[in-house]
Order: C-alpha cells, then structure tokens, then sequence
C-alpha cells in the first residue's frame, strides 16, 4: 500500500463529498484525487523517482496536495521547519540534496537566497497574481502516472526536531507511513469525524495524523496558524469531533475565559502530544472540555506515534487511578517497547533506563549517518533518547529525556518530576527545570519560572514546595522568573536554549 492509496480508496466511495478544506477553499474527496494527480504528474516531470523536494509553508491545503502528489510520483518529500532560521533551512536543503522547493511567497527570498541553485516553485496567497505554483500544476493532466511506487520506496524524510542536536532526516517507508497511520486511526477510533489538524504539518506528528483521518475518512479542517481563540472557535462552531494538540496549545487554551462561553459537546476525542504534558494540566483539560483524551508519544523516528494512552486509560484515571495520567500508555497494535541500561541488558518493570520501541513503523534509517543509523537502530529495535521505565502493566512512563537528565552529587534526577510538582503550585502558569554546573555537585537543578499573571509568587513559595514535595537533592538551587519559555514551533521547551549560557566554554 502506498499513501496515495488512502485517498484514492475514499475518493472511489465518496467522491463528492468534502474531505479538507481551509475555510476560504474546500475541496471534495474526488477534487482532491485529480488536483493530486496534477501535482504528481508535474512532481514526476521535474523529479526523478527518489529525488528528494523541499517543502516550505505553513498549514495549508497545498502542503497536504504536495504529500499525495509526491506518493504517486514517487518523489520524497523535505518538509521544512517554518519556524527554523534560513542558514538552518540551507543546512536541511543540502543535506538532503533537494533538487526543488515548493516554498509559499512568505519565505521565498529567504529561502532562495540561502540555496539559490535549488530551482523554487512559489505558491501565492494573493489570488491576483501569477500563481506559479498553481499554474505550473494546472497545466498537467489529472490522469494516473505510473511509476511503479513500491511499498518499500521512501515516502517522506522527515528532519527530527533538533531539540538535543542537529536534525537528522529520518526516511520513512509508504509501508511505515501507512501501518502507523492505521495504528493511529485504530487507536483513536478516526473514523468519519469532522477534524482538525492545527498541528504543523512539517512535523511527523500532524503528517501522520492527517494520513490517519484520511485512513478513516474524516473531513480534515486545516489551520494555518494557531491562534487560541480562532481555534476554540473553529472547534465549537465547525462541531469538531477529534483532533490533535501539543500540550502548550492546551495549555494555553484552558486558562482562556472563552472556554466557558463555548459549546464543545460535539468534541469526542481530544488528543495530546509530541512533548511532555503536566498531570495537572491534562486534569484541568479533562475537566474543562469534558470530552475523551488520549495521549500520543512517539518520535519522527518511529514515523510519529508508539504508544497511547487511550481513552478508557484516562477514565480509569477518574474513577480510581490518577497516577495513570502521568504514563504515555502502551504500544500500537504491532509494537515492542523494551527499557535497557547503559550497556543494554533488558531491565525489568519499574527500573528506569533508555526506552526502545520495535515496530513496523520504525523509519529504514537516518540520511546519509550510517553510523547514527547502526547505533539508533541496533538489532531493529528504535533508541528513543528518552528515558522511562514500564509499570507491570506495560505503561509506558517517560521520565524525560536522557539528554536532559541532571547527574547532581552522583544521583539522576529527571527534570520532569520537578516540573509536575511545580505545576502543583498555584501561581505557576509554565516552567522549565535544567542543570547548571555546580562545583560541589557537578549539576544543580534551577527552576525557571513563568508567574501566572496576576499573581504573588516568590522564590521562596517555589523553593518551599519543593521542599514540601521532593527529596531535598532533587531540589532547585535557584529560582528564576521570566515571562515565557522558549518554545520550538511544535511547542517543546527548548533546554538547549535555557541551558547554554550557564555552561558556556565548559562543554
Ligand atoms: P531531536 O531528536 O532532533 O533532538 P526531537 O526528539 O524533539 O528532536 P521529535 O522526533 O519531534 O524530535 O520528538 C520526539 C521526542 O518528543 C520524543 O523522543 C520525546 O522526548 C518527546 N515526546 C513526544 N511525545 C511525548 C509524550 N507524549 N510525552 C513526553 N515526551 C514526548
Ligand atoms: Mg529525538
């Protein structure tokens, strides 16, 4: 099965009825088959099979058109990070050797001037002008290319989101893309709902979620920006009935008074994910959407999705199990997770050591790192980088990421155990725990704060809960006030960022 084949399989049955739209444009599941094939057709005159193409815009109905497209045509998609500075976007254009970029007017200059050799195809928001894009695609026939796309060929290389290093571009298969989207639409119950991808479609997350409602068959509502209110609004008045946030998306949506005024009683399903989310804030979530929740952990390793916490995990939570929030749940259907020590002996239920994920929706390997590949892969099982440990069960719990782990005085301490107590305190409306170098320790937690507005909160209120809830080595040192975190544009915290000006000339 090819991705191209999910639509065409809905496109066959329902041909007239609508299957994405923007809100200013909506196209049915028979308009978006031909328009696709336009794109292949155009892709396949300019690319040859396996040719990598860069992608560049935010959320948009072109975005989705150029990933069926490039299915058909055999042709692999680089999407790019919006968010990303040019020289970044230079270093993902060349490492993947693109031949072309399909880049919307808003980052053409900047793109062109750092890669000028990849030719550019422009897509325009302004409708009076030439749309080069549009037109080049318009002028080819909407009829089926054959190029003998296999289920083994690469579908897209999707670049990781370079929180712990640079992005390293992880090729997944038409085979991969398609189980995962399954795994997900399994998973989720994805079938026939109105949704809504708000996520950025240049991530592993909304890419596969958009192949997982088309799997389904859901109409797809695409969001160009996220905006807090458009987005609740979208929500209540479109009656979505599932879609997909990152954390500091809901995070930012319960504390808005709009919330109240809104009806959400068409929501069945909110899911969560792609970055750690507080037990506190899914609480809050659950109680102010009043819907079903289900939390996705994976990476844009394993395609997107691994594990979920599904539906009857966090009704399980309500009724007798809270603790279970804080687990990112059990594997999709087909899929092994293993927690391994240092020196990779399999360790048994509640020891924490690195988490390894086994699946068929595990990406063939990194572009062009070899060695990368043999060390994330060895014995074909994923080395997520995350650290976590399984509960008898088989609940998943991540721990944080092994990278960012503090080593304080010979002892580990997770940052996220930190932060969940944190979020305990009213007055904290974000916060981010990271090492700094200690001479007597080596590490030391410090607490960087985000105040809620409006609120008294001192740096004794922060250290005191800690002390309060937390093994006294686990405690910050410090305490820091500032008005926002900085974020990637999938939501992540970026430590890397918060970290380097304590460590600088010492690693
Ligand atoms: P890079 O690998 O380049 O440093 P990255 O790991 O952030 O970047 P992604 O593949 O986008 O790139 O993100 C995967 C990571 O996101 C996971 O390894 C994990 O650390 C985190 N993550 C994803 N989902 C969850 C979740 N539900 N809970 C906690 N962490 C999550
Ligand atoms: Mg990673």
């Amino acid at each position: 099965m090819r991705v191209h084949d999910l639509l065409d399989h809905w496109a066959q049955r329902f041909p007239d009825e609508v299957y994405v739209d923007d809100g200013t444009r909506a196209l049915t599941w028979g308009e978006m088959q031909e328009w696709t094939r336009r794109v292949g057709a155009w892709l396949a005159e300019t690319l040859n099979p396996g040719d990598r193409f860069a992608v560049l815009d935010r959320n948009s109905l072109e975005m989705i058109a150029l990933y069926f497209g490039a299915s058909r045509a055999g042709v692999v998609p680089v999407p790019l990070n919006f968010r990303l500075a040019p020289q970044e976007w230079k270093y993902i254009v060349e490492d993947a050797g693109c031949a072309l970029a399909v880049v919307h007017e808003d980052y053409e200059h900047a793109l062109t001037s750092v890669v000028p050799h990849v030719a550019a195809s422009v897509v325009r928001d302004d409708r009076e002008t030439r749309l080069r894009f549009a037109d080049d695609v318009a002028a080819h026939p909407a009829v089926d290319i054959d190029r003998d796309v296999s289920d083994e060929q690469i579908y897209h290389q999707m670049y990781t989101s370079g929180t712990t290093g640079k992005p390293k571009g992880a090729m997944v298969t038409h085979r991969a893309a398609c189980t995962n989207a399954f795994q997900i639409q399994l998973a989720l119950d994805a079938n026939r709902k109105r949704t809504l991808c708000v996520m950025p479609l240049f991530h592993a997350g909304a890419a596969l979620q958009v192949l997982a409602y088309t799997a389904g068959g859901c109409s797809i509502r695409v969001v160009r920006d996220f905006d807090r209110a458009n987005v609740l609004r979208a929500m209540s008045d479109l009656r979505i009935q599932l879609l997909t946030l990152a954390p500091a998306m809901i995070q930012d949506m319960v504390a808005d008074p709009l919330v109240a005024e809104l009806d959400f009683s068409d929501l069945d399903l909110m899911v969560y994910g792609s970055a750690p989310m507080a037990v506190e804030v899914v609480k809050k979530a659950m109680d102010v959407f009043g819907c079903d929740f289900a939390q996705a952990y994976g990476m844009t390793e394993s395609c997107a999705v691994a594990t979920i916490l599904a539906p009857d995990d966090h009704h399980r939570a309500l009724r007798s199990d809270p603790g279970i929030l804080a687990s990112a749940g059990r594997p999709v259907v087909g899929t092994a997770l293993r927690i391994v020590s240092r020196d990779g002996s399999i360790l048994p239920a509640g020891s924490v050591g690195e988490v390894l994920v086994r699946g068929p929706q595990l990406m063939s390997g990194y572009w062009g790192l070899d060695e990368a590949t043999r060390s994330a892969l060895e014995g074909g099982w994923l080395r997520t980088g995350d650290a976590g440990y399984l509960d008898e069960e088989g609940f998943l719990y991540i721990s944080d990421r092994v990278k960012d782990m503090i080593i304080s005085g010979g002892e580990n301490i997770y940052p996220r155990e930190i932060e969940e107590v944190l979020f305990t305190l009213e007055g904290v409306a974000d916060v981010a725990v990271i090492g700094v170098p200690s001479e007597r320790w080596g590490e030391s937690p410090i607490a960087i704060v985000v105040p809620r507005p409006g609120t008294e909160l001192s740096s004794d209120d922060v250290l005191g809960h800690c002390r309060a809830n937390l093994a006294r080595f686990k405690c910050p040192i410090e305490v820091i006030f500032v008005d926002s975190l900085p974020r990637s544009a999938i939501g992540k915290v970026l430590k890397r960022d918060l970290r380097a000006p304590y460590w600088q000339g010492l690693t």
